[in-house]
């Protein structure tokens, strides 16, 4: 089912939390809403599902306006971050809740639950209490008990936001393949690029109340339209006055053509990266990542000089000087940043 979301606007007091925002979600979609904290997801989510009321604007689901619609006949399933379970029923019976409050027959019911509890890989979990699962397997009774009702679409507010990195990890994976067997229509919020990037389809960027860009993940990280999406994608640095990725900024043991020479400053392994800052005279730093192979190959230290360039086929924008280094500094990667002046 499509999720048509057209010039939504929503207040709070004179805190505009969205500002006209128009998105539409394709069928059958995993949609990221993907975005730094407070900058609308949840409120958006939250028109979505019915939870909250825009000032204006109109919800579509399915081609049917849901704006004045509550949440229980918007045909929606919502997992929040820290799912509250009923403590005192077992996990088949929280799954079972949605349809027990339907009064759906008891074999079919029972039928239903298993079918889930398969598809989350629960199924010797039926009879054990919330209490006893791990955080991960919370969240999957939570997203089988959001399934059982059949909804249209699927509302996901960070859902692993509370878990630790492996187990989120893990869940991701699986989110993806449950999304591959059951297609039903999802949106998850995520500030966490690697997140989005990695699992969904299509990522809407949400920042300060505004749609930043939609996109599929290649188009994002390839064909960022906003030194924002560029660098709150992945981690950013500069060269030759353009925003671009360290990982795009090559290092020449010689001079060549276009090359602007620096002296390394630092040299950092981790894991199979090398991240290396190099120092261009009369401006701060350029931030650069090889493999480790590359390291070796290059052999560079402390104090060396080299010759930084632009690689073949690399993203890069002309960076408004101001505003770069406030936009760097909100990239998502932990890489230094810094200015060069632009090659001679
Ligand atoms: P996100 O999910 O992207 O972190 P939210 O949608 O939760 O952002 O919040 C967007 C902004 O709206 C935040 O500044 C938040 O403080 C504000 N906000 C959200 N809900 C309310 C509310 N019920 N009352 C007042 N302000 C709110
Ligand atoms: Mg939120």
């Amino acid at each position: 089912m499509s999720i048509e979301i057209r010039n939504i606007t929503k207040t709070f007091g004179d805190f505009v939390a969205l500002d006209d925002v128009s998105v539409g979600i394709r069928p059958g979609s995993l949609t990221a809403l993907l975005g730094p904290s407070g900058g609308g997801k949840s409120t958006l989510l939250r028109i979505v599902a019915g939870l909250e009321t825009a000032d204006s604007g109109a919800v579509a689901i399915d081609g049917v306006d849901a704006t004045r619609l509550p949440p229980q006949r918007r045909g929606v399933g919502f997992v929040f971050q820290h799912y509250a379970a009923f403590p005192h029923m077992t996990v088949a019976r929280n799954v079972a809740f949605g349809l027990d409050i339907r009064h759906r027959p008891k074999d079919e019911v029972r039928a239903r639950v298993e079918e889930l509890l398969r598809l989350v890989h629960l199924e010797q979990f039926a009879d054990r209490m919330p209490g006893q699962l791990s955080g991960g397997q919370r969240q999957r009774m939570a997203l089988a008990r959001a399934l059982a009702v059949e909804p249209a679409v699927l509302l996901l507010d960070e859902p692993f936001g509370a878990l630790d990195a492996k187990v989120r990890k893990e869940l991701r994976d699986w989110l993806r393949r449950l999304h591959d067997q059951v297609h039903v229509t999802t949106v998850f919020v995520t500030h966490d690029q690697e997140e989005a990037l990695e699992v969904a389809d299509e990522i809407v960027v949400v920042s300060n109340g505004r749609v930043e860009q939609v996109g599929s993940p290649d188009d994002l990280y390839d064909s960022p339209a906003s030194e924002f999406v560029m660098s709150f994608l992945g981690p950013v640095t500069m060269l030759g006055g353009r925003l671009v990725r360290p990982h795009d900024v090559e290092l020449l043991g010689i001079a060549v053509v276009g090359s602007v020479a620096g002296v390394v400053e630092g040299v950092q392994r981790v894991g199979n990266e090398a991240r290396i800052q190099v120092g261009v005279p009369g401006a701060p730093s350029v931030a650069a990542v090889l493999t480790r192979a590359a390291l070796r190959d290059l052999d560079v230290r402390v104090g060396d000089t080299v010759w930084l360039r632009l690689a073949k086929g690399a993203t890069s924008m002309a960076a408004t000087p101001a505003s770069s280094p406030d936009d760097a500094a909100r990239g998502a990667g932990s890489v230094l940043t810094g200015a060069v002046s632009a090659p001679r």
